[in-house]
């Protein structure tokens, strides 16, 4: 594929869509074809799914709702937006992709990590991303960053937290190739250097 995917993982408030947009903006100054997503959402159907995946009143959804509506809108958004762009050559920045059902779904709510590899290859068609950072922080110190109302899956307990911020780390540790781990607790500006500096060993900058 010519275009180049680039994905952010983490969990909530450990810097992702921070880094993600300031990435975003230096590619751009550098005149490169680039897009940024977020996930759920990134098309008019996947933003609608969002909406139902992120609301308070929805607390009777089980985890398998839950995951098949998040591949759904993934599945979406692969086929109307980053595999066309992939094809032009755009480098397409995600905030959140198939790791986070992974990590959420199979290590915090302990789905079968087997059907959730298959149905990450089913939403995705396979299109695995080049780059990955994790941006690895403590449950606790994450949470002490948000004075905002949380979200549903924002509200779930520390040990839930802890679990996925594991899971994370047992994927990275499985997927060395496209995996960089970045230490969350540094500061911004720390973070995003050693992100460009990654990001120039893979793209022409
Ligand atoms: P996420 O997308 O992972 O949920 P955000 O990028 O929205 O996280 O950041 C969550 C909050 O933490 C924001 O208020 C942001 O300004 C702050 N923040 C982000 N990165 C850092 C950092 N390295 N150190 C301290 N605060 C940070």
């Amino acid at each position: 594929m010519p275009g180049n995917l680039i994905t952010f993982e983490g969990i909530d408030f450990s810097g992702k869509s921070v880094q993600a947009n300031l990435l975003h903006g230096a590619l751009k100054d550098r005149k490169l074809p680039v897009l940024i997503l977020r996930e759920p959402g990134g098309t008019e159907i996947s933003e609608k799914i969002r909406s139902v995946l992120l609301d308070n009143a929805n607390h009777k959804m089980s985890a398998m709702t839950e995951v098949l509506l998040y591949s759904a809108a993934r599945a979406q958004m692969v086929r109307e937006n980053i595999l066309p762009n992939l094809e032009k050559g755009t480098v397409v920045i995600c905030d959140r992709y198939f790791d986070s059902t992974t990590a959420y779904q199979g290590f915090g709510r302990r789905i079968d990590l087997d059907f959730i590899k298959k149905l990450n290859n089913f939403a995705t068609e396979e299109v695995v991303p080049d780059l990955t950072f994790l941006i690895d922080l403590d449950a606790k110190i994450a949470l002490q960053r948000t004075k905002t109302a949380l979200d549903r899956l924002e509200k779930e307990d520390s040990e839930f937290h802890q679990r996925v911020r594991k899971g994370y780390l047992e994927i990275a540790r499985s997927n060395p190739d496209r995996f960089v781990v970045i230490d969350g607790t540094q500061s911004i500006e720390a973070i995003q250097d050693e992100i460009f500096m990654k990001i120039k060993l893979k793209l022409p900058l």
